[in-house]
């Protein structure tokens, strides 16, 4: 399913453009590997951190994962949020605590021993790029 030196880490989070390449640099220098499989939805740590998640979205987050984990053998997980967020538009504060619930959801979810590690991405001036472990 992937050639040897072809290694992956798992981004879960927002499908905002401007976090992305902060995203793919975090997690090559995290876990020393190429690629960043990644998995979006519009605010997706705000819906992850519902007391009720969606079953459907549930579904489809652990079905990309776990092809992420068992078939590229994933390295670790990132799940991060960030400012200005139009899918996810509550303060900094109260967006990381969904940071570290949708962590939580997402590990009673693919039940793996791997690393999920959450993070939260800030603008500094015009470039995006902080990259805050939580
Ligand atoms: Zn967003």
């Amino acid at each position: 399913m992937s050639h040897v030196g072809e290694t992956f880490f798992t981004s879960v989070g927002c499908m905002d453009g401007r976090v992305q390449n902060p995203m793919l640099h975090y997690g090559q220098k995290k876990f020393g590997v190429k690629y960043a499989d990644t998995i979006t939805e519009a605010g997706l740590v705000g819906l992850l951190a519902k007391e009720n998640v969606d079953p459907v979205l549930l579904g489809s987050i652990k079905k990309k994962i776990l092809i992420s984990v068992e078939k590229h053998h994933s390295k670790g997980i990132v799940v991060h949020g960030h400012q200005e967020c139009a899918g996810n538009p509550v303060e900094d504060d109260l967006h990381k605590e969904d940071v570290l619930k949708a962590v939580k959801t997402i590990g009673a979810l693919i039940k793996k021993d791997i690393q999920i590690i959450p993070v939260f991405i800030t603008r500094n001036k015009h470039l995006w790029g902080e990259v805050e472990e939580l």
